[in-house]
């Protein structure tokens, strides 16, 4: 299969000429789109991931302690949860919770850093400037913004955009766990820095963590760790590694799903 319009779009956005074989493996076996969900997720084999390393355990930087966040009876109830927080201070500067969008049974979940202004008055993540990039990288891989769910680590918006403290992390992670459980996803993509250590709880730079696949629970979903889109938006040289990020997110989830 060749590229698509989207793709061969996103391609040249980037300044990238890329010719694939009709038999390329990344587009064998028809596109993301996928049939009936699998009752049961299927792990990744061993030999799917040789170049996995393990995310080294004295990286792993400390955790503030906080009260669990009692396991919700719905999605319904989830959002709920999440709509009413006051478990750290950042519901205090809110307009509102940004709990997350998308298909509740995607295989394909994108988590991100936290909202943004824009977010925070329209109560959907990645709706400005990074967003439309996001948009056009989904288009890249065959993908919609209506077919993948979006979430990202924090809910609420810190003031100024600034990084996410340990403490409001912790409050929310319970959050995306509960979530990332219940859409069960065939593959996560962790965009940005934020996003990848604390997804994956370790003080790895983006940079070293690129290239490779790391696994989130139990049972394991693989995820593939790129750079923010308002990173890309600022570095515009560094999106030809982004696509390169995409091509193993299109590689891992089809393993995955097999
Ligand atoms: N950046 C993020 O990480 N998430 C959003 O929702 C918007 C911008």
């Amino acid at each position: 299969m060749s590229l698509s319009p989207e793709q061969r779009e996103y391609l040249q956005a980037l300044g990238i000429e890329v010719w694939l074989p009709r038999d390329h493996p990344l587009f064998a076996g028809g596109g993301a789109e996928k049939g009936g969900r699998a009752a049961s997720k299927p792990g990744l084999v061993p030999s799917a991931r040789p170049e996995a390393p393990q995310v080294r355990p004295e990286a792993t930087p400390a955790r503030p302690e906080v009260p669990p966040v009692p396991a919700p009876s719905s999605w319904e109830a989830l959002q709920a949860a999440v709509a009413g927080c006051r478990r750290c201070g950042l519901h205090q500067g809110r307009t509102q919770t940004v709990f997350g969008v998308g298909k509740v049974d995607a295989d394909w979940m994108l988590i991100g850093e936290a909202p943004g202004a824009e977010e925070d008055r329209r109560g959907e993540p990645f709706v400005g400037r990074a967003g439309k990039l996001l948009d056009s990288m989904l288009r890249a891989v065959g993908l919609s913004r209506e077919q993948v769910f979006i979430a990202n680590i924090l809910k609420c918006r810190p003031p100024n955009n600034r990084d996410p403290k340990p403490e409001e992390v912790a409050a929310c992670e319970d959050y995306l766990a509960q979530q990332i459980r219940a859409v069960q996803p065939k593959l996560i993509l962790a965009l940005g820095r934020v996003a990848a250590q604390n997804l994956l709880k370790t003080e790895t730079p983006i940079g070293k963590m690129r290239g490779n696949r790391y696994r989130w629970g139990d049972p394991a979903v693989p995820v593939v760790v790129t750079y923010h889109p308002a990173y890309l938006l600022r570095a515009p040289r560094e999106k030809r590694k982004s696509w390169q990020d995409l091509q193993l997110a299109m590689k891992t989830y089809k393993e995955a799903a097999q």
